[in-house]
């Protein structure tokens, strides 16, 4: 019989050592990329960038998994990988003509008593003075930027397909922003992150004036990697057209 075979069994010991290696080899590599990334944050600038970025892709399970075994706060790889991704874009995204990008807000930003309504294009600020999105949205569509206020998860992917922007900025919660880039490394668009200051869900809050320093290239590379702060996830509901 073949599986008794001596030939049999010596594959079956080459394929178990090689399992065996392989797993070595991936542990040992998440370890790499753990102590990389706790470097990074300590000495706040990214090591081996180029390394760290497709490496915490691959491995994000594992690398998660050891960051809670040393009993490191879960939404600070998160953030980590938010604001690595936002410096290995920097440089692209500002590349991009303002009329070639779109911003995509979270409609957490608004007030409670907003009375925005919903359209195709998304919730259309009527200004009414109750948030903060009334007085910058113009400032920041004022170079031909697309601006949209995010209704529903779909909204985006619906945008994305109809304006075809070359790069994109999505605010949110750390991690919708998250999931957001890696929509964007997906359908291959450049793509930036800013997580809003407040945790909850309703009447959140951005730094306008980092947002706008980052759109317009002022904002610093140490400013850029030191942006997000531990804010809470979002779920808030997605609003019904009238
Ligand atoms: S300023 Fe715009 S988004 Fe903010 S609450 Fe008023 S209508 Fe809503």
């Amino acid at each position: 019989m073949l599986i008794d075979s001596p030939s049999w069994n010596e594959a079956m010991r080459l394929i178990g050592e090689a399992a065996i290696l392989l797993l070595l080899f991936l542990v040992a590599f998440s370890l790499t990329l753990v102590l990389l990334t706790v470097v990074s944050i300590k000495m706040g600038k990214f090591i081996f960038p180029r390394l760290l970025k497709p490496g915490l892709l691959m491995m994000e399970g594992l690398v998660r998994a050891i960051w809670k075994l040393l009993g490191i706060d879960d939404k600070e790889l998160t953030a980590f990988s938010i604001r690595l991704h936002n410096m290995m874009m920097k440089k692209r995204f500002e590349a991009v003509p303002p009329e070639k990008r779109a911003i995509f807000l979270p409609q957490c930003l608004r007030s409670k008593e907003c009375p925005a309504h919903l359209s195709d294009e998304g919730l259309i600020c009527m200004k009414c003075g109750r948030c903060d999105i009334g007085p910058n949205i113009d400032e920041v569509r004022a170079d031909g930027t697309k601006v949209f206020i995010v209704p529903g998860s779909t909204f985006i992917k619906r945008m994305v397909k109809r304006y075809r922007p070359e790069a994109i900025v999505g605010v949110g919660c750390l991690m919708e922003v998250k999931e957001g880039l890696e929509m964007c490394d997906r359908m291959g668009v450049v793509a930036m992150g800013f997580v809003t200051l407040r945790d909850g869900c309703v009447e959140t809050a951005m730094d306008w004036g980092d947002f706008k320093d980052m759109m317009t290239g002022k904002i610093t590379p140490l400013k850029l990697a030191n942006l997000i702060e531990l804010p809470g996830e979002c779920k808030v509901p997605e609003p019904t057209m009238k």
